[in-house]
């Protein structure tokens, strides 16, 4: 008679160190997105952001097999766990309690989707109802999970997300083969009726869903990118898309037949994609302005707002004390804070140089696009082939260490999602 091994149960602070090293493949947050400097730098600053929570995990071993997941079932793993949801729903509530600030609950795919839902769903609610947990709640709905299961969950969480990964829908065949379009954006556009139904009927529901999406994973442009967060942001009513770089370092099992190649999307290129999306969401930038048809990928070199600038240089120089919000803030070096600030200004007395000296607004970059009272300190820029010189010479360095793998741009209108 042969004998059956068990593997060996994970200790609590075991599960918590394999659940950190999970976490990385999940961007939650702004913060997990480690850009914020960056956007800072260039003056394309959004609104405060939230800050880091930890994730806590009720499944490592999925049944799904995504090439770029450490929970894939492709894989051997030997630090697999399982929690119980009252297991998952105390573990949870320390860890919030050690960070102050909210906790994110999540999980693989454990037997199937709907199972894993309703155990997550049951994590939560033991969360709210018996340990009475009173703080924020971000909680995963799992790729086709049923709508009544996401509405119980909705109920005690703040905040919902499921995963688009993929810019382009072939994507899925190719890195997420049991995924698809479906079992993606069926629970999306179910989370945001639930939302909107809510809010209608003054019950409590989460009020936000977020999600992440794959640079690289595609060989995909920028503009395929950005069409599709305009579209998710419109129709979905994302509270925001996170991006995340698209890695292939080793061979998957059960994609030896898809001709992945070794792929390691650069740091820079998510850099400049939070950019653009803060260009749409908060500055008024279309997908068009950001990633035109003739010019379809960000650059590493310049950011897409000083990008734009420079396709529209006969905009320029604009006079500061007459040029109102909208202008000023596509202005590069001001932001929606430093515009807020002239415009005050504004209403005492006429803005000069020294004036934005003293406001600390960067006339390093500003100082090429705009007048004082008429008065121009940009030197000979606007008529000088230099100036993107200039202009990428005072943005922050982008890290260049890494090398895009990306194939050819892809016609967008065939293959975007939405
Ligand atoms: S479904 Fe999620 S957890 Fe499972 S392999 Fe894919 S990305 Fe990983």
């Amino acid at each position: 008679m042969s004998s059956i091994i068990l593997p060996k149960a994970l200790s609590p602070e075991e599960k918590i160190v394999a659940m950190r090293e999970d976490a990385k493949f999940e961007v939650a947050s702004d913060s997990d997105a480690e850009n914020t400097a960056l956007l800072c730098a260039d003056g394309i600053k959004g609104k405060a952001s939230p800050p880091k929570i930890p994730k806590l995990f009720l499944a490592s071993g999925c049944v799904f097999n995504c090439a770029y997941c450490g929970c894939r079932c492709g894989r051997d793993r030997k630090d697999n766990y399982c929690n119980t949801p009252r297991e998952l729903a105390s573990l949870a509530v320390e860890a919030a309690k050690n960070n102050g600030h909210g906790v994110f609950v999540s999980s693989a795919i454990y037997k199937n989707a709907d199972y894993t839902q309703e155990l997550i769903a049951e994590s939560v609610r033991i969360m709210r109802e018996e340990l009475l947990y009173t703080g924020f709640l971000h909680a995963k709905v799992m790729p086709g999970a049923d709508s009544l299961l996401i509405a119980r969950t909705g109920k005690y969480a703040d905040r919902l997300s499921v995963n688009i990964e993929v810019a382009q829908s072939s994507g899925y065949n190719r890195i997420a083969k049991q995924k698809n379009k479906d079992n993606i954006l069926t629970p999306m556009r179910d989370i945001s009726d639930h939302i909107l139904e809510a809010k209608y009927e003054r019950v409590k529901f989460a009020t936000s869903q977020t999600t992440q999406l794959m640079a690289g994973s595609t060989g995909e442009d920028d503009r395929t990118i950005m069409t599709l967060s305009k579209a998710l942001y419109r129709k979905y009513r994302l509270k925001r898309v996170y991006y995340t770089a698209f890695q292939y370092r080793h061979e998957a099992k059960g994609y030896e037949n898809e001709n992945l190649t070794y792929t390691v999307t650069p740091y820079w290129r998510m850099a400049r994609l939070y950019q653009a999306d803060r260009l749409l969401t908060l500055y008024g930038f279309t997908p068009d302005d950001v990633t035109p048809a003739d010019d379809p990928f960000l650059r590493e070199d310049i950011d897409p707002k000083a990008a734009w600038a420079l396709r529209h240089m006969d905009m320029y120089p604009v006079e500061v004390n007459t040029a109102d919000f909208d202008t000023l803030i596509r202005v590069p070096g001001i932001g929606i804070t430093y515009a807020n600030r002239i415009i005050a200004v504004r209403r005492h007395c006429a803005v000069t140089h020294d004036i934005l000296r003293k406001l600390n607004i960067p006339l390093k970059k500003c100082r090429y696009f705009i007048t004082c009272g008429g008065r121009y300190e940009g030197g000979d820029a606007l008529f000088s082939e230099n100036l993107r010189g200039y202009l990428t010479s005072c943005g922050k360095q982008l890290s260049i260490s890494d090398s895009l793998s990306a194939g050819e741009p892809s016609t967008l209108e065939s293959k975007i999602l939405l």
